[in-house]
Formats: structure tokens, C-alpha cells, sequence
């Protein structure tokens, strides 16, 4: 069995869709099909949650985008002969509009999950009635009663074990499934998240259950390239990468693939392929149980929307274990994650993911004990093989507030 995943890129259209049929239909294999939320709909239906949530009038019009966004891929896939699409697809706008009738529970994060896992449901929903309409066996899965979480809304820790049973009994013999990315479910069926961009993190949690043989990421670039295509000319394509390798990479912010897809995968040594949907005979590359050395071009990832803090204890004491695991605690209760860490004597510097509300809600509890500074609008910019001529390149006269080398990564923050 395989894993294919698609992003919200490649089924952001009706060609998208018809493009992912010809893929889909050359796979020779059984295949688990994991695909996201068509285009940007993740966003539009956070606008719904958002609009529902602070009561404001306009949740309507917000659903009705997101509404029509399908109805238009729909026309174009089914013209008059939608029967087959209709009856699922209306059921799941309706109860979209029927959650927001009601008044919003206590419970942001509970809300949110409710609300933009209608992304998921609505293009597997889509895409497995289109496969189905070509003559294709494919069977429409909820994963929701596959993958179950704990209760952490948002970011929904997953019960393996039991993930495993059910997915196993669902999948297992099935010959091609069509089932959705990002969203699950708790035992007592409310519907979860695993974070944003986590579907190719759920392609990597169901390979590990179903034991399959590969996992394939279908995106919009070549493969893992050695620098974001959108932002340099002269990139090039990585053909083979260890798990680790990807591991740091993505976690350096490298958005080739989501931070927590490897390990499911490493666990037990399942190759992952990131190819391109857009030229589908190219190999890509691929990220496997890869224990020889391989001569590595510079990699660099610039990550932005970053905020640079630095705290001082008011009462001068030390930055020692107790005040980390503290500050730590606070960072993780506002869901804030830090990408880079540096301390001295009195002082405790960190980058973190910018997110203004959270942030200053942050700051505000450090306050009491910290004296805090902070610069937004930095950038971290991560060289994994760095040479003297890269870094001279990206850096150069740039203003750097931190830098941290060692063996095989040089980073730094830069001011803007
Ligand atoms: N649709 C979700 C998101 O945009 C999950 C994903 O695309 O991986 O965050
Ligand atoms: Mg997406």
C-alpha cells in the first residue's frame, strides 16, 4: 500500500482535480489518497470561525465564499450530472450553516476545529465522487473515526495505538481510499486538528499504522530544493536526503514538509517522496534511511515573521533551569514556539514565531518578573552547510542582532 498526499495547491481547481484522477489512476497499487483543503479555503473558513466567534454579522457572507469556491469546481467537474456530489456536499454546506445559527460555545480552539474541518470534508468529498464518476473504486473515508486525538483542540495529540486498530480495520483492504488531511477525531467523536499544514503529517501517522510502503508528497515544486524557489534563481534539487536532514530542515522552516512528518515515517523506515504534480514522470526526491554521507550543496531557509525577545530578571538572578522551564511554560500556554534560544549570566534571549495577540499577552505575564525587550519584523535565516561564500552572500552587511554556528548549521537573526 501507498500514501499519496495533495495540498491545498494542487486541488485548488477543477483541473487540479482532474490532474490528481490521472495521477491517482497510474498508481498501480493500492493507495490511501490524504488530501487538504482546496486553494486557501483553511484561511476563508478561519475568517468563518473568526466572524462567528466575535459575533459578528458578516459569518454568512463568509461561508457563502467558501461556499460558491466549491460550487464552482463542482460545475466545472460535474456539469449537469452533479447527483453523485450532491447529496454529501450539500448535507456538510448545510450543516455549516447550521453550526453558525447557534451561539459559539466557551471554547475558541473547540470552535475553530468544528468549523475549518469543513476544508477537508468538502474536497475529499469533491475529489472522491469525481474519482468515482471516472470509473475509479474509490471510497470516501472520514477520518475523524480513524485517527483519534486527545482533546487538545488545534493541535490534537494522537492515540496511536488505537489510531491503529480502527485505521487498520477501515483501510486495511481496501484498494483506493480518499480520506482528508489535517483533521481527527476524539473518542467521544468531536472533531480535532493537528495543526496548521498538518496533512502531510497525517500522510506520515497513517503510513506508520498501515505499515505502507511509501509515502508521496505531490507539490507544486520539483522536490526538496536547496532554498525556497520563490525567493532565489539559482536553486537546485535535492535528489536523496536522510530523515534527519529533513527533519532539521523542516524544522528550521524549510515549508517543503510539515516538522512532525518525519518521525511516524523514520519509526519505521518509510520512504517519503516529494514529487511534482505539475511534471509527474520526474522522480523528486527522497528522504529515507539514509546512513551514508552525502555530499550536501548549502541549504538555507530564510524564516520571517519572526519577533526577537530578550528578558532580563528584575531581581538580577540567574537564568538557570527553574526560571527555562518556567519561561517555557509560559511560551507553550500561548501556543508561541521558539525557533532559536541563547542565553548569558541575566539574560535569556529567544526568537519566536510572531503572533501579535498571543505575544503581547506574553509579555504582559513576563512582566512581572522580567524586564522585557523586543525587536519584530527580524528574520531567521538558517545555512545547514554553510560555507564562507554562502553565508557572505545571505549576511553580508545585513544587520545581525544573533548568530550561532556549529559544525554543520550557522543561524542568525537579522533585523529588517
Ligand atoms: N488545510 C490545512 C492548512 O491549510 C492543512 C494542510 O494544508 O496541510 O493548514
Ligand atoms: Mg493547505
Amino acid at each position: 500500500m501507498k500514501i499519496y498526499k495533495f495540498g491545498g495547491a494542487s486541488v485548488k481547481s477543477a483541473d487540479g482535480v482532474r490532474n490528481l484522477e490521472k495521477i491517482v489512476g497510474n498508481a498501480n497499487d493500492k493507495v490511501v489518497v490524504v488530501v487538504s483543503a482546496m486553494g486557501k479555503m483553511t484561511n476563508a473558513l478561519e475568517c468563518v470561525v473568526n466572524s462567528f466567534f466575535n459575533k459578528k454579522s458578516d459569518t454568512a457572507q463568509n461561508i457563502e465564499k467558501v461556499i460558491t469556491y466549491h460550487e464552482e469546481i463542482i460545475k466545472e467537474l460535474f456539469g449537469e450530472n452533479r447527483v453523485s456530489v450532491d447529496l454529501m456536499i450539500e448535507e456538510l454546506f448545510s450543516n455549516l450553516r447550521e453550526i453558525t445559527n447557534q451561539k459559539p460555545s466557551l471554547s475558541y480552539d473547540y470552535e475553530y476545529d468544528r468549523i475549518v474541518s469543513f476544508g477537508e470534508l468538502m474536497s475529499t468529498t469533491i475529489v472522491a465522487a469525481y474519482l468515482q464518476s471516472r470509473g475509479l473504486e474509490a471510497e470516501w473515508i472520514d477520518i475523524r473515526r480513524c485517527i483519534i486525538t486527545d482533546q487538545n483542540y488545534r493541535e490534537g495529540n494522537v492515540d496511536m495505538e488505537l489510531s491503529r486498530r480502527l485505521s487498520s480495520e477501515v483501510m486495511m483492504e481496501k484498494k483506493l481510499c480518499i480520506t482528508q488531511g489535517f483533521i481527527a477525531g476524539t473518542a467521544t467523536n468531536q472533531t480535532t486538528t493537528l495543526g496548521r499544514e498538518g496533512s502531510d503529517y497525517t500522510a506520515a501517522i497513517l503510513a506508520n499504522l498501515l505499515d505502507a510502503e511509501s509515502v508521496t508528497i505531490w507539490k507544486d515544486v520539483p522536490g526538496v530544493m536547496n532554498a525556497d524557489p520563490k525567493k532565489y534563481k539559482d536553486v537546485q534539487i535535492i535528489p536523496v536526503l536522510s530523515y534527519k536532514e529533513a527533519i532539521e530542515l523542516s524544522y528550521c522552516g524549510a515549508s517543503v514538509i510539515h516538522p512532525k512528518t518525519v518521525k511516524p515515517l523514520q519509526n519505521k523506515k518509510i520512504p517519503l517522496y516529494v514529487r511534482s504534480f505539475i511534471e509527474p514522470e520526474k522522480p523528486g526526491s527522497a528522504i529515507c534511511n539514509y546512513t551514508q554521507p552525502i555530499d550536501l550543496p548549502p541549504i538555507y531557509i530564510n524564516k520571517g515573521n519572526q519577533v526577537l525577545l530578550s528578558l532580563t530578571p528584575r531581581d538580577f538572578s540567574f537564568i538557570a533551569e527553574e526560571r527555562l522551564s518556567k519561561i517555557f511554560g509560559v511560551l507553550a500556554s500561548y501556543r508561541l514556539k521558539s525557533s532559536l534560544v541563547q542565553t548569558s549570566a541575566i539574560s535569556f534571549s529567544l526568537c519566536v514565531d510572531y503572533n501579535e495577540v498571543n505575544f503581547q499577552k506574553m509579555i504582559d505575564e513576563l512582566r512581572d518578573e522580567y524586564e522585557v525587550l523586543y525587536n519584530t519584523d527580524v528574520e531567521l535565516i538558517t545555512i545547514r552547510h554553510y560555507t564562507k561564500e554562502i553565508v557572505d552572500k545571505l549576511v553580508g552587511e545585513k544587520k545581525v542582532y544573533v548568530e550561532q554556528r556549529n559544525r554543520l548549521t550557522a543561524r542568525f537573526i537579522i533585523g529588517n
